[in-house]
């Protein structure tokens, strides 16, 4: 490291810099000190580990930190909530200079400033790779969280966005020596994913009666959401949105996508359907499917014919 620890903490003050509602002590106190306000509190924690969760000679410092918050925000739009504040400790190895530290905290300062959150405190530790633990820290109304549990049968099965733009921007990237602008747009999916709040507020808001973030791939995520739910499903493989350059195997099972998958009654999702579209007119949410009673997982082929749904088959991407 070329600067000093209070040097460091200094610039990543100045980074961190401006007031935001309900804080009351920000960064560089011995704690942060926050007030809540009327609703629940959705606390979520992960940590991104290098040579793990990613590789540093592949993304950029600005786009980690960006990706670091915006995983975590997922699962708070994942139970319908904001995110308030975030909390990082970090361990950096001893390669790691103080610009490369600037430019991720600028990228966390960029995401968290996206999603109307603040960077609140932290902790910076030496180690023998870059890991990120982040820790976010949301509201939902009160009684409102949207769960992986409340799932019933006959409801309907809802995605957002594309599904495989992140698994086949990292296979483009690794496989192709040219790209075309499409490619770059699913490399930059999986370099910067967004996560879904609005969409997961808007979902919550028409009565979802289960929701999880996909970061996992489809299969996986869905069946998580089955067996806590205790149902079944049938997902109309032809109805799956994928993204411009993902194969079907790709939106099926190539994880961090961090779109939103929910179950909504039949009616209300229609509903939330024709309400989700966006600026260019693009549909942001699709039925792929429905709850099924039992726990059984299955799919239906474009030709109609229904097999069983193996989420594991689509694993091999992890
Ligand atoms: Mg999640």
């Amino acid at each position: 490291m070329d600067v000093s620890e209070d040097d460091l903490l200094a610039a990543i003050r100045k980074v961190l810099a401006g007031a935001v509602d309900g804080v009351v002590v920000d960064v560089g106190d011995d704690a942060a000190v926050v007030r809540p306000g009327s609703g629940d509190l959705v606390l979520t924690t992960d940590a991104l580990v290098e040579g793990t969760h990613f590789d540093r000679s592949l993304t950029t410092p600005r786009d980690l930190g960006a990706k670091a918050i915006s995983v975590n925000v997922s699962d708070v739009a994942a139970m319908g909530g904001s995110p308030r504040h975030v909390l990082c400790a970090m361990t950096l190895s001893d390669d790691i200079d103080g610009a490369w530290v600037m430019e991720l905290l600028g990228g966390m300062r960029e995401a968290c400033d996206a999603y109307a959150c603040s960077l609140v405190g932290g902790n910076l530790a030496r180690g023998s790779e870059v890991t990120l633990a982040v820790t976010v820290i949301g509201e939902v109304a009160r009684g409102r969280a949207v769960t992986r549990a409340g799932a019933r049968p006959g409801d309907v099965i809802v995605v957002t966005g594309e599904l495989g733009s992140a698994a086949a921007g990292r296979r483009i990237r690794a496989t192709q020596h040219r790209f075309d602008e499409g490619d770059l747009a699913s490399i930059r999916r999986a370099e910067r994913p967004t996560a879904r709040v609005a969409e997961g507020q808007l979902l919550a808001g028409h009565g979802a009666t289960a929701m999880i973030d996909i970061s996992d791939g489809l299969g996986l995520d869905l069946k998580r959401l089955c067996s806590e739910s205790g149902v079944g499903a049938r997902v109309r493989i032809g109805a799956v949105p994928l993204g411009s350059r993902a194969t079907l195997e790709e939106a099926l099972g190539g994880g961090e996508d961090y779109e939103l998958l929910a179950t909504l009654p039949s009616e209300a999702a229609a509903v939330a359907v024709a309400s989700a579209i966006d600026e260019a007119g693009v549909v942001r949410l699709r039925t792929i499917g429905e709850v099924l009673a039992g726990a059984d997982l299955f799919q239906v082929d474009s030709d109609g014919a229904e097999e069983p749904l193996d989420p594991t088959g689509w694993d091999h991407f992890q």
